[in-house]
């Protein structure tokens, strides 16, 4: 049995984004959410990616969706009436399906098009306290991920350490400068965590050490494991389905990680 306390530990509102597909975002927000939950915390994972990778992942595939965050955004539904419960007690899904890629357009003369996941959000809160909330971004710097990094007060970005890295870093980190500017002054930036890391690999090292230079980096590094390709057609997270792999445990470190008291 977990504490359902509710945690004196921080609360975290991320958005885990990262603009390159397959870099590891989906993965990380289903795996550090359930790692959360499973630290006792109630957490919130919204899947904002139309390709609903993160609401498959937790048993949830888009044929099987009704309402979904899709009818959130647009206005048709509130946040909490589309949640769905996940294979791990205390995290609940907001899942996501196709429908979400014709927001960007009927979104588009929409004043507060670029707020409304985080309105969404705010009215969830007044009710339903959550420790954690996670937003699952495309692989995309357009008006999904635009809503999320207005929702979110920090993002988390999942890197691979390869030769382009440090070059989508420099774009991302362009388009948080311009939320910062525009809509969200104080978005900022709770650090990166090295994915589908190969020790072997001369480059990831190198890469590693000049994006420690310039960011928090998690001391959580997420190991290429296998583990965490099968999971999702499970319909599990991998702490669930192999909590012993080298994939779990780094993603349970690194929920250790974000769930501790900030040292000051
Ligand atoms: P994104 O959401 O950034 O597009 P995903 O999390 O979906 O990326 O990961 C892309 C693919 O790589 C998926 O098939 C996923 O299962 C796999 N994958 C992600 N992380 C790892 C890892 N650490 N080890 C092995 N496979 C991984
Ligand atoms: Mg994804």
């Amino acid at each position: 049995m977990t504490d359902r306390t509710r945690s004196a530990n921080p609360f975290n509102r991320l958005a885990v984004v990262n603009q390159k597909g397959g870099v590891g975002k989906t993965t990380t927000a289903v795996n550090v959410a359930a790692a959360l939950a499973q630290r006792g915390r109630r957490v919130l994972l919204i899947d904002m990616d139309p390709q609903g990778n993160a609401s498959s992942g937790l048993g949830h595939p888009t044929r099987t969706v009704g309402s979904s965050i899709y009818n959130v955004l647009i206005g048709e539904a509130a946040l909490r009436d589309v949640l769905l419960p996940c294979p791990v007690d205390g995290l609940f899904l907001a899942p996501a399906t196709q429908d979400l890629v014709a927001a960007e357009i009927e979104l588009v003369d929409e004043p507060d098009r670029a707020s409304r996941l985080r309105a969404a959000i705010d009215v969830l809160l007044t009710d339903m306290p959550f420790d954690d909330v996670l937003v699952d971004c495309p692989p995309s710097l357009g008006l999904l991920t635009v809503n999320a990094l207005v929702a979110a007060d920090e993002v988390l970005v999942p890197l691979q350490c390869e030769y382009y890295a440090l070059e989508g870093l420099t774009h991302l980190m362009a388009t948080i400068e311009r939320v910062r500017a525009g809509l969200h002054p104080t978005l900022g930036v709770k650090g990166l965590v090295l994915t589908m890391f190969d020790a072997r690999n001369n480059l990831a090292h190198q890469v590693a050490a000049e994006v420690r230079k310039h960011f928090f980096v998690f001391d959580a590094v997420i190991p290429r494991n296998v583990r965490l390709s099968e999971a999702p057609s499970h319909g599990k997270p991998v702490t669930l389905y192999d909590p012993s792999s080298k994939g779990a445990v780094a993603y349970q470190l690194l929920a250790s990680e974000l769930s501790a008291e900030k040292k000051s």
